[in-house]
């Protein structure tokens, strides 16, 4: 009995002991609801919105491109900060930025941990619908992944895929990089769905779980893929977003 009074005493006193140790590491950034597992790999996601200014980039039924993709970012900028994940933007408004100078704001966040998260709407032919994920460097196929499934299985976008692909915004920041391509403007059914803020703020949504999974997950499941020499991306590549 005394031995199990020695032992409460004993635990009321670490108790006591914790509860009066400072809460550093635990409190989220923004006073969103703390996730007590550690980020691995990364500390900060660098949101960049495609497009912008003069550059409305693609079109259809009504919708820009441009817009979507800062209403999105700007999405899922409030999603992130409210799961204690920090962020920083590109553009937060209507501005034109070429894609080497958002290269050299990825570079510019390296010494802080962040990896580039570039939104995009697609267009192309009209049957086509759905979301896709880019990435280049094997250091950025886990969040791709993870931001892709996101989409397909919170979203319910129809899956086109994980796609390894040199871009400028793939391959040339030094940082983990992948560019989401939301969904087609061009198709009619898609588009209907794209100009509401309701599913835009689920993209959104979807978006950031995939982003929460690899920051607390890592790579862990995910299968590797080789390290592939290439030079640069340049503009005069023959695709560029
Ligand atoms: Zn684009």
């Amino acid at each position: 009995m005394l031995l199990l009074r020695l032992t409460l005493a004993a635990l009321a006193f670490v108790l006591v002991g914790c509860a009066s140790a400072p809460l550093g590491g635990i409190r989220g950034i923004g006073g969103g609801t703390a996730d007590p597992r550690r980020a691995q790999g990364f500390s900060l996601v660098l949101i960049d919105a495609g497009h912008g200014g003069q550059d409305n980039g693609g079109q259809g039924n009504g919708l820009r491109e441009k817009d979507l993709a800062l209403d999105t970012a700007q999405r899922l900028a409030t999603e992130l900060r409210g799961m204690g994940i920090a962020t920083a933007m590109t553009r937060d408004d209507d501005r034109f930025i070429e894609l080497d100078d958002r290269v050299a704001l990825a570079n510019r966040r390296a010494a802080e941990g962040a990896v580039l998260v570039s939104i995009h709407y697609n267009a192309g032919g009209r049957n086509a619908q759905g979301a896709m994920t880019f990435y280049w460097k094997p250091n950025s196929v886990g969040l791709a992944t993870h931001i892709q499934r996101a989409l397909v299985g919170e979203a319910g976008q129809n899956d086109m895929g994980t796609i390894r692909r040199r871009i400028r915004l793939t391959r040339n920041p030094e940082i983990p990089s992948v560019l989401v391509e939301c969904g087609f403007v061009t198709n009619a059914a898609e588009a209907a769905r794209l100009g509401s803020p309701e599913f835009r703020q689920r993209l959104a949504r979807a978006i950031a779980s995939g982003i929460r999974k690899q920051y607390y997950e890592g790579d862990a499941g995910i299968p590797p893929v080789p390290e592939i020499a290439s030079p640069l991306s340049r503009a005069s590549d023959r695709k560029t977003f």
